[in-house]
């Protein structure tokens, strides 16, 4: 490749920005960073009808999260802007009429109510070579027919002309070379003179050519628009910068068939947005990913496998070695099935191998609302002992809350298994021996305790449940020993007693 490499992310600001949308833009960031290259995002925003306000502003705040930041947008600026195709009309004008003038284009004066009538008149209706000469257009109409319509200020759209009978062939990076002919095309609208702007096939082409665009990654549902894009190319005669196209496969349902929809996340509990999202006419909130407490590296880790493979076995990889690794040839041409639980699991392997300090840290405000105060230091050595049980910072609470508050009711299976008529008189003891412990290490107290239960013969099972009891509340938690130590000798003791005052006796 003797082009630089510049690939870019572009979304249409229509509502948040599907998780579909984002596997598209780390594709093309991870494509970009392993060609030393650029990676832009460009808003499609043309549409002023399906424009939702916030939606852009979502785009630009999802990618910060992630950490992918573009080397050129409308937030950032470049030297090809501006990034917004709401502001370059004045550009799309120019080029619709370089159309025109090659005769590439022509001008439609057909009404809605005409087409209407037409399409009921002729089965399968379609605008091409085949019906245009019935229509009213500049092909069809004399020059001053057309010129007196365009003096009335009647509304118009430009058609782009497509021959019919040529081979289009679009040569795709993950499919492989597709050829339709031409004669399936229809005259697509490129331009509408009622809102000045052109369509999204217009613009697209355009500003991917003006923005020296190398390689066009988007999802599948484009690929229908490929052949008539290549056209357009061809029609202005840059073919020869034309760039290489890469579809990405569709992402499925969980059970593997169909396109993944909103509703999907709504029917199975998952999102299906990067971040939550407030729709500004309802107010419906839907959830997202960072809101639900998914590390952005986790995030992207998923997404990275859903429609690529490494051909190893290896799932867990850092966005550096995502960038080494990437190719096309490992993209599937098949959907993706999104495996929530997959994210979930990649989420849980994020939490092991971040460090406490900083899941200690996003606790921390868990706590604070609580309105329990601990150190950082205690908290990162709470989240050491108890991180590997669970997915998501939230859960920290429910497996580590005894931390926190000393337990004040006991479970009642594990009181009758293991709280037995002794047990007030070994927890007694127990309060004794460590009472009189000097060095309170976790392999002082195992030495000394392990002594004295073999000593006095006691139901080892027995008396370090009941302890643990003590200390948790239920049967469950790290090592008794890395509890006792984060507790301290003091707090230990407390809870014992506590225990033997409010577990009651059982009868013999
Ligand atoms: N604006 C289109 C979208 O919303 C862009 C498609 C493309 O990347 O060409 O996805």
């Amino acid at each position: 490749m003797d082009k630089k490499v510049r690939v870019r992310f572009a979304p249409s600001p229509t509502g948040p920005l599907h998780i579909g949308g984002v596997r598209t833009a780390l594709y093309n960031y991870l494509f970009a960073k392993q060609h030393q290259g650029d990676f832009i995002l460009r808003i499609e925003d043309t549409d002023s009808q399906r424009f939702v306000p916030g939606a852009e502003e979502y785009i630009q705040e999802t990618f910060d999260w992630l950490g992918l930041e573009f080397d050129e947008s409308p937030k950032k600026g470049g030297q090809y802007g501006p990034y917004r195709q709401s502001e370059r009309k004045d550009i799309y004008r120019q080029y619709v009429w370089q159309l025109l003038e090659k005769g590439k284009a022509y001008i439609a004066f057909d009404t809605p109510e005409e087409l209407e009538k037409k399409r009921k008149e002729i089965p399968n209706f379609q605008y091409d070579a085949s019906t245009r000469n019935r229509m009213r257009n500049s092909l069809s109409l004399s020059k001053e027919e057309t010129q007196a319509l365009l003096d009335s200020h009647s509304q118009y759209v430009v058609r782009i002309k497509i021959e019919p009978g040529i081979d289009i062939t679009v040569d795709d990076l993950i499919r492989g070379k597709v050829t339709i002919n031409s004669s399936v095309l229809d005259d697509k609208v490129i331009y509408k003179s009622a809102d000045e702007l052109p369509t999204y096939h217009l613009a697209n082409v355009v500003d991917d050519h003006l923005m020296q665009i190398t390689h066009v990654i988007r999802g599948e549902e484009w690929l229908p628009s490929a052949p008539l894009h290549v056209w357009l190319y061809k029609s202005f005669g840059w073919e020869d910068s034309m760039p290489q196209f890469a579809h990405l496969p569709l992402l499925l349902k969980p059970e593997g068939s169909g396109k993944l929809s909103k509703r999907d996340g709504d029917r199975l509990g998952f999102p299906v947005f990067p971040l939550q999202w407030k729709d500004p006419k309802t107010g419906e909130i839907f959830s997202g990913y960072r809101e639900s407490g998914y590390l952005p590296e986790a995030v992207i880790n998923f997404l990275a496998l859903l429609g690529w493979n490494p051909g190893t076995e290896q799932e867990i990889f850092s966005l550096e070695e995502l960038i080494g690794a990437f190719s096309f040839e490992r993209c599937s041409k098949s959907g993706a099935r999104f495996d929530y639980e997959k994210a979930r699991w990649f989420n849980h392997k994020y939490i092991l191998a971040t460090p406490d300090e900083k899941i200690a840290a996003m606790f921390m405000p868990v706590l604070k609302e609580k309105n329990i105060p601990a150190s950082r230091d205690y908290v990162t050595r709470v989240v050491g002992l108890v991180k590997d049980r669970v997915s998501f910072v939230k859960e920290l609470w429910d497996q580590s809350s005894y931390f926190f508050v000393a337990p004040t009711v006991y479970d009642e299976k594990t009181v009758r298994k293991r709280w037995k008529a002794e047990t007030p008189d070994q927890m007694r003891e127990l309060i004794g021996i460590l009472e009189k412990m000097d060095d309170f290490s976790a392999e002082n107290q195992e030495k000394v305790i392990m002594k004295w239960i073999q000593d006095n013969g006691y139901h080892l099972g027995n008396v370090m449940n009941a302890f643990r009891l003590a200390l948790v509340g239920e049967g469950k938690g790290p090592h008794i020993f890395d509890i006792t130590v984060l507790l301290g000798k003091e707090e230990t003791i407390s809870r014992l007693k506590k225990a033997i005052e409010t577990i009651p006796t059982p009868h013999v």
